[in-house]
């Protein structure tokens, strides 16, 4: 609310609109959900960190998950920064290491729910040995993935998910490597709920990040972002608009699509939905199924 009233200091007598709206308690349907005092954030503009953010605010209310009951991991990067805008128990851990940090926290108390937010330098590449082994264990925590194919805070270096051929500060020639397809990969590491939704489409991600979050194992969501500042200028994808657009002419929904399907080439179509949803113990009821006796404390 502090963040409006600012917003409304600065406005003529004709915008006192604003004013019904404040003395009516109305609040933006993301204000509840993030620190208001570590606002703003540090995003450039036409970045889509923020969108997924706040769709995963908004999730948060619709799947019912109680703010006190709610833990949120981050490594490093410019998704990284989401655990801190959160309004409740956050952690901003080292690159990499948030799936970890955040296995260590359901272990000790199963009962919280344990999120990873974070981006794709961190998860699938310095992470990505974290990333499929927590999958392969269908350990009960989501995952949400902001995929903007480099590393965008340290400068946009290529990264794991970088498209083949294309550009970067670190290829200046372009991509020569694979990339990786991540549903695929999760999916096929053991992950039992895997979808990805670019943040054009606002209302199926959040129905997608509801559905993560009231998943029972390993739930992965990619979320494909535009970084105008480094990736979109080097590969001369245009202002954020553009990318937008290029979203919404080359997303095609296909839900239980073969996950080949989902591989990504510069300029192709980006294939989006629900890819797997299914259920298998995790790796907490496998651990408790196998305890003998005495050490479950039945006696
Ligand atoms: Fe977003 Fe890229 Fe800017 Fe990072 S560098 S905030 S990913 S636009």
């Amino acid at each position: 609310m502090r963040m409006v009233r600012e917003w409304e200091a600065g406005l003529g007598a004709e915008e006192h609109w604003t004013q019904d709206v404040l003395e009516q308690g109305i609040e933006h349907p993301t204000e509840a959900g993030l620190r208001q005092d570590r606002l703003p954030h540090i995003w450039c503009p036409g970045c889509g960190i923020g969108v997924a953010t706040g769709a995963f605010v908004q999730a948060i209310d619709q799947a019912k998950i109680s703010r006190d009951n709610l833990s949120v991991v981050s490594g490093i990067g410019c998704s990284g920064r989401v655990s801190g805008y959160t309004d409740c128990d956050s952690f901003h851990t080292t690159h990499g290491r948030a799936i970890p940090f955040a296995l260590g926290l359901h272990g000790a108390n199963p009962d919280l729910d344990v999120v990873v937010f974070s981006g794709d330098g961190d998860l699938i590449a310095i992470g990505g040995n974290h990333l499929i082994h927590a999958a392969r264990r269908n350990a009960d925590i989501t995952v949400f993935c902001v995929n903007n194919f480099n590393y965008g805070m340290t400068g946009g270096q290529y990264g794991a998910t970088t498209h083949t051929g294309a550009r970067s500060t670190t290829s200046p020639y372009g991509n020569v490597e694979n990339s990786f397809n991540l549903p695929q990969l999760v999916a096929n590491s053991g992950a039992t709920y895997v979808a990805r939704w670019t943040v054009l489409d606002l209302p199926r991600l959040r129905q997608s990040m509801v559905e993560a979050l009231n998943h029972k194992g390993f739930a992965f969501v990619e979320i494909i972002s535009p970084c105008p500042i480094y990736y979109g200028r080097f590969n001369k994808l245009g202002e954020a608009i553009t990318e937008l657009k290029r979203y919404r002419d080359h997303a095609e929904v296909k839900n239980f699509a073969p996950l080949e399907e989902a591989t990504l080439r510069i300029g192709g179509p980006i294939v989006v939905g629900k890819f797997v949803e299914k259920q298998a113990p995790t790796l907490l009821d496998l651990i408790r199924s196998n305890l003998p006796p005495q050490a479950a404390g039945k006696h």
